[in-house]
């Protein structure tokens, strides 16, 4: 913090695994209030010249940051594996969205440009101007530990905001290296901080009177209660939470395309993704070909030490590896049929690592946990409907309204599909439909607490705030005093 690297004051830590391994490989200190107040602090201090830097010095910091994250990529996906457990290949892939973003952030001051009006009435014209928010709080997940502190600190920063960033302490290391990266691209000391921690240092965050914003994105009970207890302390809050997608699929759809899109979506990550395909939804009478063809997808993936040439690695910590496997038997004993059983997979990597392979349930009945929770691991579930209907149903019906896909060959479905859907990101023959840089991403519902999605144009909104200015200028000026109520003409 402040541009230099503290122990903080804090005597608390906690264990950051190698989950591949599954070994503790270090130990992350867990900053306290003070260490917080100290980055808020330090960013405090930056704000009052970053925030009125050139948006020229601005925009070169940015590109200087997108040259180095380009070039040295590997680095950053080394430390993503290492810790996350994904697959190398996945790491590159997190990085690669992220990357976008930078870039979309060299070039936001397009869109941070305000308005003009000229000559209201006489003499007197009105613009606006989007300003930063000053000092923004920025909070993340274990499962994107790269790609989700990228999905705001560039735009913050662009916009002329300084930073406190509290990333996930399961992964801590990625957010020090962006950090560094910043700090080398030629960003002054104090404009981005990094707080490690754990509930303490996030209820510091959220209490603190000179934070003016929080971006979140973790679970949905800790992102309604950060949304809650932000804006009860007086901040814009965006709090995106968790998701159960649905992947609706037509009789009339590319079997073959569907079978790899549900492979890839559900178990991409081993499944620890917002945006991960957790139900197809197959419209009769298409269900056992559709198994069928996952099935011979499932059993040429090899799960293991993602260093390797696998295919899907371990999960984030034994506990969530146990916690998962334990909706097996939620599945068995609801009478779901387990068709393929990650419990039994045989990883291509050390005997401790948190291991479970992709798991398929069919015919799991929409009362069970298995289909109502968010198991977020690599547990895809299958459920038949009759009609489109009721598959839409299925996916308006629960709590999240994050992703959803169909897929189909028909045009008119899929254009009413768009329509129905009560969900913040759809796809058409695209199982993770995450958008790109210049859109925004986010959902509905519980999956999205406050009113700004993240990145793109309403990343920008959310990172500044709009004043509107009116002003006369007499030519030649004159006074005089007139007690009339103003008007425009
Ligand atoms: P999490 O909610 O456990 O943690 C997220 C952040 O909140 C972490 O920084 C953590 O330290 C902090 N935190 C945890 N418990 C807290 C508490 N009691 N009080 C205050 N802060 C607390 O989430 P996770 O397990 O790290 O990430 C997985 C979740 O994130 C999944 O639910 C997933 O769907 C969600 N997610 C959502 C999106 C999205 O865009 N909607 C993207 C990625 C992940």
């Amino acid at each position: 913090m402040g541009g230099a690297l503290t122990a903080g004051t804090s005597s608390r830590t906690a264990p950051v695994h190698d989950p591949a391994l599954g070994e503790v490989t270090k130990h992350v200190r867990l900053g306290n209030a003070t260490d917080l107040d100290a980055a808020v602090a330090a960013a405090t201090e930056a704000f009052a010249t970053w925030g009125r830097t050139s948006i020229a010095r601005r925009q070169q910091v940015m590109f200087g940051f997108r040259e180095i994250l380009n070039n040295r990529r590997d680095e950053l996906a080394a430390i993503l594996t290492s810790e996350h457990g994904k697959v190398l290949s996945d790491a590159a892939g997190e990085i690669a969205r992220g990357l976008e973003v930078v870039e979309f952030a060299c070039g936001s001051p397009h869109l941070s440009k305000g308005a003009h009006s000229l000559e209201v009435a006489t003499d007197v014209d009105v613009y606006s101007l989007k300003e930063p928010l000053g000092v923004v709080g920025v909070i993340t997940p274990f499962n994107f530990p790269a790609m989700v502190p990228l999905w705001f600190v560039p735009i913050a920063i662009a916009t002329g905001n300084t930073v406190v960033l509290k990333p996930s302490e399961k992964d801590p290391s990625s957010s020090n290296w962006i950090a560094e990266a910043f700090a080398e691209a030629g960003l002054p000391p104090g404009v981005l901080n990094v707080v490690h921690g754990d509930k303490e240092a996030v209820d510091a965050l959220l209490t603190h009177p000179d934070v003016s914003s929080i971006s979140f994105v973790g679970s949905t009970p800790i992102a309604r209660y950060v949304y809650e207890t932000g804006t009860a302390h007086g901040k814009r809050v965006q709090a995106l939470g968790g998701a159960k997608n649905h992947m609706l699929v037509l009789p009339d759809a590319d079997l073959d395309l569907v079978a790899d899109a549900a492979v890839n979506a559900g178990f991409g990550s081993a499944g620890e993704r917002c945006m991960a395909v957790s139900v197809v939804v197959a419209v009769d009478p298409i269900g056992d070909d559709l198994i069928d063809r996952i099935t011979d997808r499932m059993g040429k993936l090899v799960t293991g030490d993602g260093r390797r040439a696998c295919d899907m690695g371990p999960l984030i910590t034994r506990e969530h590896r146990d916690k998962v496997a334990g909706y097996l038997d939620v599945a068995e004993a609801d009478g779901a049929s387990v068709v393929v059983d990650g419990r039994a997979v045989e990883a291509d990597g050390a005997a401790d690592g948190f291991w479970l392979g992709p798991t398929l349930v069919d015919h799991v009945p929409t009362t069970s946990k298995v289909y109502t929770d968010e198991i977020f691991g690599p547990v895809l579930s299958v459920v038949r409907v009759a009609t489109y209907e009721e598959g839409v149903d299925l996916v308006n019906g629960g709590p999240y309204g994050n992703g959803t896909a169909i897929f189909t060959h028909d045009g008119g479905a899929a254009r009413r599909f768009v329509r129905d859907a009560q969900v913040g990101m759809v796809g058409v023959n695209v199982p993770i439909p995450v958008p790109v840089a210049y859109h925004s991403f986010g959902g509905w519902k519980q999956s999205l607490f406050g009113d700004a999605k993240a990145y793109g144009p309403q990343g920008v909104d959310f990172f500044t705030r709009e004043k509107a200015v009116t002003s006369r200028w007499m030519d030649p000026s004159h006074g005089g005093i007139n007690l009339g109520f103003p008007r425009n003409d």
